[in-house]
């Protein structure tokens, strides 16, 4: 069940939902729902928002994807992104850690391609 902490604010046509990472707090918007119930929108939202939320595994959070560590499918408080090497912080979408330069899991996914 999708339950990011979500703001609803009502539009000419219909609504719009403001759906929130619980990490960093940030807000991910949905475009106008058309339809006439605070309670349609909340449906029609969920499933434009879950694309855009991960729920972690350990703490079972929403946090948007700057905050979720795909490799381990927890966010980013509870298994930060760091160098499987030197355990230096990484970026998000980075191949090589910045410090020693050791590959990281990302790297993998695109090589199969
Ligand atoms: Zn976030
Ligand atoms: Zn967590
Ligand atoms: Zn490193």
């Amino acid at each position: 069940m999708f339950t990011a902490k979500c703001r609803t604010v009502r539009e000419a046509t219909g609504f719009r939902l403001t759906f929130f990472c619980e990490v960093c707090g940030g807000g991910y918007t949905t475009p106008t729902l058309v339809c006439d119930t605070p309670k349609k929108a909340l449906h029609l939202g969920e499933q434009d928002a879950r694309l855009h939320f991960n729920r972690c595994a350990c703490c079972h959070r929403w946090v948007c994807d700057e905050h979720f560590n795909e490799n381990r499918m927890m966010c980013t408080d509870c298994v930060p992104r760091i160098c499987t090497r030197c355990k230096a912080p990484v970026s998000k979408g980075d191949a090589f850690c910045a410090v020693c330069g050791a590959p990281q899991f990302e790297a993998g996914k695109d090589e199969e391609r």
